[in-house]
């Protein structure tokens, strides 16, 4: 989602004369997005920007901005840490970014000393409308699209719902009219972006009308997004378990460009954490989850999200996550060691776990997942998988894609094939990539 919101703000910028400059030493202005999820991504944040602010002793004129959610959390008191940023930008404001640099160049270039720093933390009404420009490179393939922000869920280790905001969703016309804009201009693969993506639309005006043919507005999106022509696969990040209702599971098995493969966040799963999380699932109803899902498509990948070290977490409650981690054979999954939160239910719970505890944890589940993430490659060896080609891949020696599992390929091609479907023969796996060769006589025209 923050790379999301940053090629939005740099579409605007460019949009407005700025230029995109390829390494950071090269920049007048730079603008830190920021992520609040994890202390470690804060204190990241604040390194970083600790170190770019010294470079204005050398050149007064370079603008430094901290935007998003740790500017939203932390605000003004972000300058006892950096008393030298000049622009600090919360997440419903990055449509005024800008604005607010012409300003500070403004003063700049009339001689004005370098002074205040303008700070916007404020909310705004319709600011998840704001979050729709591109900045798509000649021969790009694949594109997020942000379908709403904030989240009302108030999980009581997240922070999300104070940096976000309440859940607000934007109109459907708006979200068609820019996908069908990207798939003009050659995006076969569109992943759609929300803290609770399958809540899209619960909270909109005319939801009278949100359910009708029996399905949530989430899946009328679906559904309309399919129709388009050009887009080949459609996905969305972050999914809540609650909201794979029989509309969603079913409509796995009716939507072809839907990939098969579901995020589904975890967390715990012991019952007695999750009821402690706020999460209104059992590890029962979880798997009830997954079973439908691997029922209308047998072949399904999931991912998922897992907090080890949630405040009175036991080595019972541990043992009954990991049984479901191996239950559930996760294809990918992000681990975190819980984190406190200040102003979240779950900071001052009783019970926090030594970080020695969480360590230990969080490597037996990595563990895991590498053992799992491995079978799942070698069992794809010999098989041919549909591979969306990308381009190059980061060594530049072959071209890379991803199957509809999200697994990346690497093979030998050419650039005519980028944005092609292509049917590749995989010979090769590793833990996190694919090897092949493409049978050409299947490809695209
Ligand atoms: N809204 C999304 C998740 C956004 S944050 C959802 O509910 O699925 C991504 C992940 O960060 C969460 O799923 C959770 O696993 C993790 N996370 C959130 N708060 C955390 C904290 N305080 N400490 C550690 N991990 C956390």
């Amino acid at each position: 989602m923050n790379e999301r919101d940053s090629e939005a703000v740099a579409a605007m910028l460019r949009a407005r004369g700025y230029r995109l400059v390829q390494h950071e030493d090269d920049c007048d202005i730079m603008l830190l997005n920021t992520c609040s999820i994890r202390d470690l991504a804060e204190q990241k944040a604040i390194g970083k920007a600790g170190y770019m602010a010294a470079r204005k002793k050398r050149r007064p004129q370079f603008i430094l901005g901290i935007l998003g959610c740790m500017a939203q959390n932390r605000g003004a008191a972000l300058l006892d840490l950096l008393p030298d940023v000049d622009l600090i930008v919360g997440t419903q404001k990055f449509h005024q970014v800008p604005g607010y640099l012409d300003n500070l160049r403004a003063a700049r270039a009339a001689g004005m000393p370098v002074g205040d720093t303008i700070i916007d933390i404020a909310e705004e009404a319709g600011s998840q409308n704001t979050i729709r420009d591109h900045v798509l490179d000649e021969r790009q393939v694949t594109a997020f699209v942000s379908i709403q922000q904030g989240c009302n869920m108030d999980c009581t280790f997240c922070i999300v719902p104070k940096t976000r905001g309440d859940e607000r969703s934007r109109p459907m016309d708006d979200i068609m009219v820019e996908c069908r804009a990207l798939a003009e201009r050659g995006v076969r693969e569109i992943t759609l972006l929300g803290q609770i993506v399958t809540s899209y639309g619960r909270r909109s005006a005319g939801r009278q009308n949100a359910h009708a043919g029996g399905a949530t507005p989430f899946v009328q999106l679906l559904e309309r997004l399919h129709e388009i022509d050009g887009l080949a696969r459609l996905r969305f990040t972050s999914p809540h378990p609650r909201g794979f209702k029989q509309d969603l599971v079913a409509a796995y098995g009716r939507l072809p460009k839907l990939c098969e493969c579901v995020h589904l966040p975890l967390q715990s799963g012991s019952d007695r954490l999750l009821r402690a999380m706020n999460r209104p699932y059992t590890r029962e109803s979880y798997l009830q989850i997954v079973d439908a899902l691997r029922r209308a498509r047998p072949d399904m990948y999931f991912s998922t999200d897992v907090i080890v070290g949630f405040p009175g977490e036991t080595e019972a409650d541990f043992a009954q996550t990991l049984e479901l981690f191996e239950a559930v054979n996760y294809d990918m999954a992000y681990i975190f060691k819980y984190s406190i939160r200040s102003g979240t239910p779950a900071a001052t719970m009783p019970g926090q776990v030594p970080d020695a505890v969480k360590e230990e944890r969080n490597q037996i589940l990595l563990r895991l997942l590498e053992k799992n993430s491995r079978r799942r490659n070698q069992s794809l060896v010999g098989t041919v998988q549909e591979v969306l080609v990308e381009g190059p891949d980061k060594k530049g020696l072959r071209y890379m894609g991803r199957t509809r599992g999200n697994r990346t390929v690497h093979f030998e091609a050419t650039e005519r094939l980028i944005g092609k479907l292509v049917p590749v023969h995989i010979t090769r796996a590793t833990t996190s990539a694919l090897y092949g060769e493409p049978a050409l006589a299947g490809v695209e025209p």
